[in-house]
């Protein structure tokens, strides 16, 4: 499903850029669900940038592809008409606009990019109650501006409706590493386990291992300096908890 070979990418142009991931190998077959772990300021959350198009990310090498097509050469809207979902590890807070609105013309504007026809009045409402219900997302919440004083569970609970409604063939989440309430963290997992089907991908990006005593993914990865240094079970993330990120990749990092 996805594929990453030897990706390298920077941030910013000619004096000011930066060169992030580092020859970043990484696969995710479809069915999956793989955790990608690692210290701050490791490239974790760039490379969701990288995969989902975002200005100022620039590629220098490698290859990124899914289900055997190029996504590096695709625009953010292709991608996302592709199914690449990202949500973002701090939401941003849009005045005047009710979630339904906003999560209607997402998905309205992802159909029209694969050619398909808008979703009807009473089939989006029929959906959102149905994957509301199953969040335990009031009503009320949903009429609401998008993130507008949502406590941090809201705003999480926003972005697993938002991925529910929009049924991704590829999700990337790039948690918030604090602030994440046992409530929260319950329902990123129920959400990420709800999602989990034999034709769908995911890469969770956590920097603590308690998300993933919920998730169990299939595999772990742990990132430094732009790339994967180690892969594993998810006895990895236990490992890491334990030792530290010093203590799996042997060196200060
Ligand atoms: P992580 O998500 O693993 O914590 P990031 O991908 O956010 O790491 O950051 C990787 C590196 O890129 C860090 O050294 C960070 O300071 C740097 N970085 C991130 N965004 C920018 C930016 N807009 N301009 C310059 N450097 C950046
Ligand atoms: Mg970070
Ligand atoms: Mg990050």
């Amino acid at each position: 499903m996805l594929k990453i070979e030897n990706l390298t990418a920077r941030i910013g142009e000619g004096d000011e850029a930066k060169s992030i991931i580092n020859g970043l190998t990484l696969e995710v077959p479809a069915g999956e669900v793989h955790a990608v772990m690692g210290p701050n300021g490791a490239g974790k959350s760039t490379l969701a940038y990288v995969l989902t198009g975002r200005d100022g990310y620039e590629v220098d090498g490698g290859s990124a592809t899914l289900s055997g097509e190029d996504l590096l050469n695709m625009d953010p809207e292709e991608r996302a008409a592709k199914g690449v979902f990202l949500s973002f590890q701090y939401p941003v807070e849009i005045p005047g606009v009710p979630v339904m609105t906003f999560v209607r013309a997402a998905m309205n504007a992802q159909r029209k990019a694969r050619g398909e026809e808008e979703i009807s009045a009473p089939d989006f409402i029929k959906k959102a109650r149905e994957v509301g219900e199953k969040l335990k997302i009031d009503a009320e919440m949903l009429k609401r501006p998008v993130n507008v004083g949502f406590s941090g569970g809201e705003k999480k609970r926003l972005e697993i409706f938002q991925m529910m409604m929009l049924e991704p063939r590829f999700a990337i989440l790039d948690e918030t590493d604090s602030g994440l309430d046992i409530d929260a963290l319950k329902t990123v997992s129920d959400g990420v386990n709800a999602l989990r089907s034999p034709d769908r991908g995911m890469l969770v990006i956590t920097h603590y291992q308690r998300l993933l005593d919920h998730i169990r993914p299939d595999k772990v990865h742990v990132f430094a300096k732009g790339r994967v240094v180690k892969s594993g079970g998810p006895e990895l993330a236990e490992q890491l908890e334990r030792e530290g990120y010093d203590g799996i990749l042997g060196e200060p990092v």
